[in-house]
């Protein structure tokens, strides 16, 4: 490539000048690499970084023509010195599927021991035109043994927080390991990204940026040998070729400049597997290296870096930008359990689990095993409020059959030792048919009304809390204070469940406040409901950012202080007359410069009364029937009521009579016995509740 070019990129980063390097995407909305558009953005705040670049530049340039002058005088002499680099994936979790297995992990080190060593499977693939260049880069990645404080991991730490939804580099103070020491990869659910629907499979730091997010995110879809976006395990060998200081090998501009002697020009990124592509960036019919893994192509159909990527990779390890030269020394080799020969010691587990935390009484639910650091051999769990009330499994399930809050223990054995966790009223199960009854009101001036209420704790920064220093037309409400929190956060409150079987016209209508900090702040407010005990929700509200804030943005903590900063939402719930044990959900999410989301004032409003309610609810059964003398009346009262069951023939004409009286909430069984001194025949059964009479045909044989 030619000078010229290489200054001009030169000034062009110094300046910051940055439009050439627009990023492609192989298709709608899925982006293979964020890490050019997120050094531009980082080295316009820090200066620094574009100084270490062209330092570094500098002596790559240096090396490449030294290597090539070595080369030429003496082309049989091997300086080959294979690399071994400590390697530490951070796992990021909610609890769900990203909390990828220790196994897509294993096989996603195998990848990269593959792809730079030029032992993957497919290099018969690579085209004839560049076999002779295609290089064994020495690369040997190894999970670390010792964490940095010399005790016993398998490289692997996993850390549970909700950060992980559309993660930014804020993410990884929450765990890192020292950059001169282990190479970091922070696996994470989404990666943040501008671009609106974007998918970003992964963001690397070029060398010369901060020690503190030296490192990969990696989306943990694409972590390991998975099909999704026709990954491969390709995308972290393409990102650590950034962190190895390659660039795209279109040089992020059209016919751009990779700084590499040996690739071909091409015109931009590539998608898909194309075949035997002309570069139209020279004459002479150039085919162009898209099976090079800088490239934007399926992972499928890459398979190599060059020799001139190697030597560009080597003048990294041989610089001290980033500690890069420390990696694969034999002392940090021997420090992080690393160096051939270390026989590792048997570490002692961490014992952790996850699951959804509420559920509806009378289902099972399985549990999985979440410990980590060691492979387990045993497991006890204890279940209370749970049967099987404990379990040796791995994985056992559990059914939970009456109401209330539970905690769950797991203690877990590997060969290396013993660890536990006990989660205090981890399990929260609701009643399987509500004793909530609307109309009623959530107004927050009780304190008690949180208490009853589904919080999300987890490990948020911040949750929802009751403050007594704003509401609408009251001094109290619910709040979430995202301002000055790291965005990505989500808070639910889920309100305790709610029979609404029979109601007429039943409503919801709430109060909220919220007033963005800046014009980017784009928080959300969704409103779900849920028929299937929490399985899934669908939105009512959503509603974010400059659509959802009530008031004039507000730069310091936004605290409303008139009735006129809030807005009322009325949402009807016609559609739901059948639930019988409705999940209602306020959610949160932050993002962007996050400000602060108040509610007040949740009312439960029908336009019939408990009486008709509790009539419709009555489930009224009677068995047997027929029947000769005697049978059972079942029925369910919602709430106490005052009951009256009497037989009637066929004119309406009493014929027995129970005596009234008040009954509990809760299901009944009344019996019915005629002492066989009333004739066979058709009869009608009236069940007369709070005034409101319902009747049921019975035959006595
Ligand atoms: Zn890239």
């Amino acid at each position: 490539m030619n000078y010229m070019k290489y200054r001009f990129y030169l000034t062009a980063l110094l300046l910051g000048v940055n439009t050439f390097y627009a990023e492609a995407q192989d298709q709608v909305n899925v982006i293979r690499c964020e890490t050019v558009k997120y050094m531009n953005e980082v080295q316009s705040k820090d200066p620094q970084f574009l100084i270490n670049q062209a330092e570094l530049e500098r002596q790559t340039e240096e090396y490449v023509k030294s290597h090539n002058s070595n080369k030429s005088t003496n082309p049989s002499s091997s300086q080959r010195v294979k690399r071994i680099i400590p390697i530490v994936f951070h796992v990021f979790h909610n609890g769900g599927p990203e909390n990828i297995s220790k196994q897509r992990i294993l096989e996603q080190v195998e990848i990269l021991n593959r792809d730079f060593q030029r032992l993957n499977a497919d290099t018969n693939e690579t085209n004839p035109l560049y076999k002779s260049i295609a290089a064994d880069c020495d690369i040997e990645f190894r999970l670390a043994k010792l964490d940095p404080n010399g005790n016993c991991t398998d490289g692997i730490v996993r850390v549970k927080t909700d950060l992980t939804y559309n993660a930014d580099d804020n993410i990884k103070a929450l765990s890192r390991w020292p950059n001169n020491k282990y190479f970091n990869v922070w696996v994470v659910e989404t990666i943040s990204t501008t671009q609106v629907g974007g998918v970003v499979l992964g963001r690397s730091q070029f060398p010369g940026g901060s020690n503190t997010t030296d490192g990969v995110l990696l989306k943990a879809t694409v972590t390991g040998n998975t099909t999704t976006f026709s990954n491969y395990g390709r995308t972290l060998t393409h990102e650590i070729g950034h962190s190895l200081n390659l660039r795209h090998i279109w040089g992020d501009a059209t016919c751009g400049n990779d700084f590499v002697a040996d690739t071909p020009p091409h015109n931009g990124a590539n998608s898909g597997c194309p075949n035997n592509k002309v570069s139209t960036c020279v004459t002479g019919n150039v085919i162009e290296m898209t099976e090079n893994y800088m490239d934007y192509t399926n992972g499928v159909c890459q398979n190599m870096f060059s020799e001139g990527q190697k030597t560009r990779m080597e003048a990294v390890w041989n610089s001290t930008t980033n500690g890069r030269n420390n990696l694969y020394s034999p002392s940090n080799l021997v420090a992080t359990g690393t160096n051939d020969g270390y026989v590792a010691a048997a570490c002692v587990p961490i014992a952790d689990f996850n699951r959804k935390q509420e559920l509806c009484s009378g289902t099972t639910v399985p549990f999985n095993d979440g410990s980590f650091n060691a492979d387990a051999i045993a497991w006890e769990w204890t279940f209370e409020g749970g049967n099987p009330s404990t379990s040796t499994l791995q994985n056992p399930s559990v059914n939970y059959s009456t109401a209330g809050k539970f905690d769950v223990k797991l203690k877990v054995t590997s060969a290396g030792g013993v660890d536990s966790i006990l989660k205090t009223d981890y399990i929260r199960v609701f009643e399987s048919i509500s004793t909530k009854v609307p109309p009623f009101t959530l107004d927050m001036e009780d304190a008690a009304f949180f208490d009853i209420n589904t919080v999300n704790a987890g490990s948020n920064n911040k949750n929802w809390e009751r403050v007594t220093n704003a509401g609408f037309g009251s001094s109290s409400s619910l709040a979430i204070k995202y301002f000055g929190i790291s965005d990505g956060q989500i808070n639910d409150i889920i309100l305790p469940t709610i029979n609404f079987k029979g109601t007429t016209s039943p409503k919801l209508t709430f109060n909220y406040a919220y007033a963005r900090r800046t014009t980017l702040s784009n928080d959300n407010l969704t409103l779900g409901f849920s028929r299937n005990c929490g399985v899934s929700f669908s939105n009512l509200f959503n509603k974010s950012g400059s659509v959802l804030a009530t008031t004039a943005n507000s730069t310091s903590s936004f605290v409303p202080t008139t009735d006129a900063q809030w807005t009322t939402v009325e949402v009807p719930l016609d559609a739901y007359t059948n639930e019988d044990n409705a999940f209602i959900r306020f959610r949160a999410t932050n993002d962007g410069p996050g400000s602060n989301i108040y509610i007040d004032n949740i009312v439960f409003s029908v336009t019939t009364g408990i009486d008709n309610f509790l009539a419709n609810n009555l489930n009224l059964s009677i068995a047997p029937n027929p029947f000769e003398s005697t049978t059972n009346i079942n029925f369910y009262l919602v709430q106490e009521a005052k009951v009256q069951i009497s037989l009637l023939d066929l004119l309406g004409r009493e014929v027995k009579t129970l005596d009234a009286s008040l009954m509990n909430s809760g299901n009944h069984s009344v019996e019915l016995n005629t002492n066989n001194e009333i004739n066979s025949g058709v009869y009608l059964l009236k069940l007369r509740v709070n005034g409101i009479e319902k009747f049921e045909k019975v035959i006595i044989k």
